[in-house]
């Protein structure tokens, strides 16, 4: 082959990309100290992905799915170390689940007319530079996946994460940047700062360059975001309630119920948090918990005790989110079997491990005199979120009037919460579920601007 300029730039320009990559020292794609060159850096990188095609654009994703199916163990085992949160097999395949149904750009779609007067066309357009806030329980899973949805539609994205889990969050900035260097892209796909603070969060969210603030976590920073003079996109608090009646397969409930609300140690937003069940089904249900579910049954005594701990002086104990039901109840002192899994009991609704989103294997069950007094207790539970709920039910009727009532972003039928993800159901997985705004379970197609392109009398070929 006849060497000439163009090949021996080609050539450079790859040898330049590779030693980027084995050069620099772990921390560096995408990481700065100030959350302005942070901000300058992913504009930078945005001006190029702006002019890639679409094609280019999938290209970096595809490299990135096989680096977070390389890496799920790692993330998943860096996960927990770091933030003592959840555990190692679910935080598996919930990397798996973002590497493989994680929309890309095949959700960007146009919309058109075509008539007499021309050609009118939707499309789907970037924001630019989006600024996004993580919250620590599902810190690299919501990094990777809002990453590649974002970069579908054809933005940058700059991170602002939750300090307990900034490691895990570095390096999933780091393998996005390799990823795209190696398929072609530009570094900085990604950023973050560091040391994330609430002051750099302030940085980035008054910053003129973020033109979208897209926010996932606990009620405090969804209401910064809402006040920030942005446009944002806020993923809140929940508290789903699994509300259970008399028509119910009660043995699939209940199994459904405990496999839900164990999944990464009751982390997801979307999980069970409290079973609602009609009374003439309760001790049945409570027989499959215990019997068949490997649950404990907390007595009134241990109830009083796990409240001491884990909402220690009226607020949630963060060294108890996201433990397993042996830990939690090794410290009130009490040592089970190691098939043990949840913890449950049958209490009030105002009792506060059940009013409270707790994120850990506890499961108070509120028994319901019938249908309508479930339904008027679950909404009461979910506290107006507008969140996740979970029905089992075989009754068609009930549904639809608890889905009216309720009107949550999330409401699975007859099935682990999980389900709502893609895992064991139909559809794609998001980690940022925009319940407060509206959005629902956000994907590519969440991260544009509509856009009208016109074209008046012609193109028309009817
Ligand atoms: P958290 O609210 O403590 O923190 C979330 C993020 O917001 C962190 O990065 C934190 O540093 C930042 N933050 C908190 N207050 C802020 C403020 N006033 N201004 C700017 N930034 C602020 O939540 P967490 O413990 O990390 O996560 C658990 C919470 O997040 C739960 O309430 C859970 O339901 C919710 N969550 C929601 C979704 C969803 O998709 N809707 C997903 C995951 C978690």
């Amino acid at each position: 082959m006849p060497i000439n300029e163009n090949l021996v730039q080609e050539i450079v320009q790859e040898v330049m990309a590779k030693m980027q990559i084995a050069d620099a020292p772990t921390g560096k794609h995408g990481i700065f100290k100030d959350m302005n060159d942070a901000v300058a850096a992913a504009k930078k990188a945005q001006a190029e992905v702006r002019n890639m095609s679409m094609d280019q654009r999938e290209k970096i994703i595809t490299c990135l799915r096989g680096k977070i199916r390389e890496n799920a163990e790692v993330f998943a085992r860096m996960g927990v170390d770091e933030t003592g949160m959840g555990n190692v097999g679910d935080k598996i395949l919930k990397h798996q689940l973002v590497a493989d149904k994680t929309p890309g750009t095949e959700d960007i779609t146009t919309q058109a007319w075509s008539g007499d007067r021309g050609l009118t066309l939707i499309e789907m357009g970037p924001f630019g530079v989006i600024g996004a806030i993580t919250p620590c329980t599902n810190p690299s899973e919501t990094v990777l996946c809002n990453t590649i949805g974002m970069l579908a539609a054809g933005n940058t994205v700059v991170f602002n994460p939750h300090p307990g889990a900034i490691k895990t969050t570095i390096y999933a900035i780091n393998l996005v940047n390799e990823a795209s260097l190696e398929a072609g892209g530009p570094d900085n796909i990604a950023c973050t700062v560091e040391e994330p603070t609430m002051e750099t969060s302030a940085v980035m969210m008054k910053h003129k360059d973020i033109p979208l603030i897209v926010a996932t976590g606990g009620p405090g920073v969804v209401t910064a975001v809402l006040s920030s003079g942005k446009r944002g996109i806020g993923a809140g608090a929940g508290n789903p309630p699994a509300l259970v009646d008399e028509t119910a397969d009660i043995e699939k409930a209940a199994r459904d119920i405990i496999n839900g609300c164990t999944f990464d140690n009751n982390l997801p937003c979307i999980a069970e948090k409290e079973v609602v069940a009609v009374s003439s089904i309760v001790d049945e249900l409570m027989h499959y918990f215990i019997n068949e579910n490997d649950c404990y049954l907390a007595s009134e005594e241990e109830q009083q005790k796990l409240v001491d701990v884990v909402l220690k002086g009226g607020r949630l104990n963060r060294k108890c989110v996201g433990r397993d039901a042996r830990t939690l109840l090794s410290m009130i002192g009490v040592t089970v079997p190691s098939n043990i899994r949840c913890i449950v009991f049958e209490g009030p609704k105002e009792h506060p491990l059940i009013t409270t989103e707790l994120m850990m294997p506890i499961l108070g069950v509120v028994r319901a005199k019938d249908f309508d007094d479930a339904l008027e207790q679950a909404v009461w539970l979910e506290h107006g979120n507008r969140h996740s709920a979970h029905i089992h039910s075989k009754n068609v009727d009930r549904i639809t009037r608890y889905a009216k009532a309720i009107d949550t972003a999330i409401l699975v039928k007859n099935g682990p919460s999980y389900a709502a993800l893609g895992f064991g159901g139909e559809g794609y997985p998001t980690f940022t579920i925009a319940s407060r705004t509206g959005e629902g379970l956000t994907a590519a197609h969440t991260f544009t601007k509509s856009r009208r392109c016109v074209m008046s009398d012609a193109l028309c070929i009817r």
